[in-house]
């Protein structure tokens, strides 16, 4: 083998040597920040693409521009030159070895010798990350998409490789970008389905040949390409975790769910069976007041068991068949009232509960709904405030005129609820205290369906609430126009 084959074989072994390692750099980063520094000590590792610094831009989607993400490379020419010296090291060994196969320069007896070696599996794994991250980068601005920066704009339109070698590249910059860099420098975009992810500088600052070759230029559009899989593939894991995340929450809220529901509809069912079982082992001793009483308690505790099994099914349909418009006429809206306070009255324990309401006939207004469902509503405000009210509560019921709408508020002076929480207490089966130990009975649900039942007559709700102070649940309905309905 003579001298030039040696020379052609290893910048042939070194160029392989190279793309292999970074390969081996970019392959293993499975999340964006890791990509991101993979591609950084790729382009500044000289035993990669061998670039002095790499700046990277990341793309924010919120605020539409270029974040100064990164940057990597030699901090200064003295370390750079410390760097180049690994990469000198390995030119050598790669020429000792030719020198060494002496004549036989097959392709099979080179990769046993390699192999023998191990200098392959060695050189990959030894990428290391270089230099520091420099003091300037930190006040370095903000990119907006489109604000004047002619490159970056260029850039963020398609994935590009662009060689940079005039003063007035430099000019294009964004301030003090431009005074950082030197010429020449390349610059590329790493491109995902969702458009452009990152931009890229990187220049040779501290190198004696600053030139850039046109293979160099061909290397980096593989190298752009390869950038654009992998940051592909830590959106993909990215958005795979998220989901996993909210999987398991989901799957949480059902297990509570189905925890509480059990407990919520085994407490009546087991009573009904108590009371059946006094009614048959001791009818005979029963007076027939008590019979009466006992029979009257157990149909109390059936119409609750049904009352959860309906809401139950009211929401399994909704989630089944999806939102349904009701019709709604004029509703006096102290009727529904009255009616849900006598249902929640026929339960024992709120019996005796303060409720302080507008009777029928004293509503300052007549309002666009459904009777039968603002009952459902009110009654599970009411249930609401009673629950999370405390012994001592009273709970007072408004109606309002305000502009073209009824204001109907049930406020209690209860537990509150944190303003953290106020966004939830709609959602299905959320329970601010979900432990079944907690001190409030109640399936979680209640909430959901006022929600459903607003949306399908045309109402909305509106809460304020503080901790320790109690809440305001005000439902909102149009008022009802004499002249428009006749
Ligand atoms: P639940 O069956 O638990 O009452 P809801 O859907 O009706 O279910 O309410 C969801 C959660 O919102 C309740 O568990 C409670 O934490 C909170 N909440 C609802 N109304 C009130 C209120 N008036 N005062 C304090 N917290 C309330």
């Amino acid at each position: 083998m003579d001298a030039m084959d040696s020379q052609v074989l290893t910048s042939a072994l070194h160029h392989l040597a190279r793309i292999n390692r970074i390969t081996a750099a970019l392959s293993p980063a499975v999340e964006k920040d890791q990509v991101a520094g993979a591609i950084g000590v790729a382009l500044t590792s000289p035993r990669g693409l061998g670039y002095s610094r790499a700046f990277i831009f990341a793309y924010d989607e919120q605020r539409e521009c270029f974040l100064p993400d990164r940057a990597l490379g030699a901090a200064g020419p003295d370390e750079a030159v410390r760097l180049a010296k690994q990469s000198e090291a390995e030119r050598d060994y790669l020429e000792n070895l030719l020198q060494s196969l002496a004549g036989d320069a097959s392709l099979a007896a080179l990769v046993e010798k390699l192999d023998a070696e191990s200098l392959w599996i060695d050189a990959v794994q030894s990428l290391d990350a270089p230099g520091l991250v420099f003091e300037q980068w930190r006040e370095l601005c903000i990119v907006p998409v489109g604000a004047g920066t002619g490159l970056f704009t260029r850039l963020a339109g398609e994935p590009l490789v662009v060689l940079c070698k005039e003063r007035e590249d430099l000019e294009a910059l964004p301030s003090p970008l431009g005074g950082i860099l030197s010429l020449p420098f390349v610059a590329f975009s790493i491109f995902t389905a969702g458009g452009a992810r990152a931009v890229v500088l990187a220049d040779r600052a501290f190198q004696p040949d600053r030139a850039i070759a046109p293979e160099e230029i061909s290397l980096l559009r593989w190298f752009r390409s390869f950038a654009d899989l992998v940051w592909s593939d830590a959106e993909t894991h990215a958005e795979l975790a998220s989901a996993l995340e909210r999987l398991r929450e989901i799957d949480t809220l059902k297990n509570d769910f189905l925890a509480t529901i059990s407990h919520e509809l085994r407490t009546p069912l087991t009573a009904v069976l108590g009371f059946l079982d006094i009614l048959l082992d001791e009818s005979k001793r029963l007076a027939a007041a008590e019979r009466r009483d006992l029979l009257e308690r157990t149909r109390r505790q059936a119409d609750h068991l049904l009352g959860l099994v309906n809401d139950l099914l009211a929401l399994a349909e909704h989630r089944i068949e999806g939102a349904k418009a009701l019709p709604v006429g004029r509703v006096d809206p102290a009727r529904p009232l009255n009616a849900a306070i006598a249902r929640l009255r026929a339960n024992p324990k709120w019996e005796k509960a303060r409720i302080v309401a507008p009777g029928v006939g004293e509503s300052p207004c007549r309002i666009l709904a459904d009777e039968q469902t603002l009952e459902r509503i009110f009654y599970h405000l009411l249930e609401n405030a009673l629950k999370f009210g405390g012994p001592e509560n009273e709970v007072r019921v408004r109606f309002q005129q305000v502009g073209d709408n009824c204001h109907l508020a049930v406020e209690d002076r209860g537990i509150g609820i944190e303003r953290s929480q106020l966004h939830k207490i709609f959602s299905h089966f959320y329970q601010v205290d979900s432990r079944l130990s907690r001190g409030y009975p109640g399936m979680g649900i209640g909430l959901t369906l006022v929600k459903i039942l607003l949306d399908a007559t045309n109402g909305h709700i509106l809460v304020e609430s503080e901790p320790g102070k109690g809440s305001i649940f005000t439902v909102v309905y149009p008022r009802w126009e004499e002249t428009a309905e006749g």
